[in-house]
């Protein structure tokens, strides 16, 4: 039986984590730190630090290292109330890349690796990457890698160009996809591989200049140029990179719609007040319905991603692994608030296209959700073979 009722205690914390955001995070959202390149590491970690201070950081991770070991639910609850400043996941250290590269490590990696790559990740103190998608090779389709390692029995060799690497500027926990070219000691195929950012090789071309705002180190171009890693620095089995990355991005595809909702919220309560005090006719704008019903299809829409969200949420904490549900709530839900988020903008008029308030940059960062972690037609393409075969 499915029961959605929220106990108590995580309802208090709900309430707390939307608390700190407001009162904490939201008066950093104008911060002249947050540019076309993301928000730089210093401005990240003073965020964190906040977090930190509230005992509200990575509270996702494992009991073992040092979270509190959320169920999927429990966390759609908590990053929902996270999401109402763009900036709250990041400062409880719940947001993309790094959510997303945790839940990976914490499955696959090895104790060094765990030591040395996800603890300071965990901790707040390290960022990560997750380097798969290239110009011209794998981006929808994985399978088109063209990043490649060559394996002389000793050392990998990996030569390739990736780009829309989110966070990849000032990041240490790099995870690196390559296709592993034969040879005659390891299983060949797409693998991943992790190292530091430190390592000579993985040169930096440049931070791209993008819509959004909100991923710490914007999104660049990297070159591996000869970057040579020792064995040890193979994540899990060689060949096996493309389950590693499903694995990763069922549970990632659904925190991206946790914490979309909770800024898709945000606008829509932003266009209410704007909707009960501005007047237009003679009254206020919300009482003439083409506004009032802009503002319950947004009501509606939210309504059906929190429940989309949690039913898939609540089938992985059953131990399924709800690829199917995940990608349906991915497509659905990036689709619902981007036009929520679309309809708020309307509702302020001329405003809302100004940074007067925030929903215009809720509206440009909504608009890359729909592409990032699987473009709405590439679910649609699974789940329309799914229901064929
Ligand atoms: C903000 C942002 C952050 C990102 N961060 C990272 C990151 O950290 N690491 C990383 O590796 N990648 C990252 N990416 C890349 C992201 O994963 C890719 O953009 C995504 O996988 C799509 O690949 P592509 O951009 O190469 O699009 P393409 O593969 O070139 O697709 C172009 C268009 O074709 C459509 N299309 C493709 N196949 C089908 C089909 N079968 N049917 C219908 N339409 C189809 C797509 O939906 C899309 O609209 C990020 C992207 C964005 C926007």
């Amino acid at each position: 039986m499915i029961d959605f009722s929220i106990p108590a205690e995580r309802a208090a914390e709900r309430d707390r984590v939307r608390q700190f955001v407001i009162d904490k995070i939201v008066p950093f959202e104008r911060d002249p730190r947050l540019t076309a390149q993301g928000l730089n590491d210093e401005l990240r970690q003073e965020l964190v630090e906040l977090a930190r201070a509230e005992k509200l950081l990575t509270v996702q991770a494992s009991v073992e290292l040092g979270g509190r070991g959320l169920t999927h639910v429990e966390q759609a609850v908590l990053y929902e109330a996270a999401g109402w400043s763009t900036l709250g996941p990041v400062a409880m250290n719940c947001a993309a890349p790094d959510e997303g590269n945790m839940f990976l490590l914490s499955k696959i990696a090895d104790p060094e690796q765990t030591a040395k790559y996800l603890q300071p990740v965990i901790d707040g103190h390290q960022r990560s990457v997750f380097a798969m998608t290239e110009p011209g090779g794998a981006g929808s389709d994985p399978n088109q890698l063209t990043t490649e390692a060559v394996f002389d029995g000793e050392n990998f060799t990996i030569n390739g160009r990736k780009w829309l690497i989110t966070g990849a500027d000032g990041a240490k926990t790099w995870i690196i996809m390559a296709r592993l070219a034969a040879n005659p000691h390891l299983p060949e195929g797409p693998t991943l591989f992790i190292t530091d950012g430190d390592t000579p090789g993985i040169v930096i071309e440049r931070v791209m200049s993008t819509m959004d705002r909100n991923y710490v180190g914007g999104h660049a171009v990297v070159n591996f140029d000869n970057l040579v890693l020792p064995r040890e620095s193979v994540l899990g089995e060689t060949g096996q990179a493309l389950r590693y990355a499903q694995l990763r991005l069922a549970p990632a595809r659904l925190t991206h719609c946790m914490r979309w909702l909770g800024a898709a919220e945000r606008a829509q309560s932003i266009a209410i007040d704007y909707a009960k005090t501005r007047t237009a006719f003679g009254k206020p704008i919300g009482e003439h319905q083409g506004v009032s019903f802009m503002l319950a299809d947004n009501e509606i829409a939210l309504h059906q991603c929190r429940l989309t969200i949690w039913h898939a949420c609540w089938l992985m904490d059953q131990g399924e692994k709800a690829r199917h549900e995940s990608s349906i709530a991915k497509s659905f839900v990036s689709e619902e608030l981007f036009k929520v988020t679309d309809r708020c903008v309307q509702v302020l008029g001329g405003i809302g296209i100004s940074d007067e308030t925030v929903v215009e940059m809720i509206f440009r960062d909504m608009r890359a959700f729909r592409l990032y972690d699987g473009p709405t037609e590439v679910h649609k393409y699974a789940i329309g073979r799914k229901i064929l075969r």
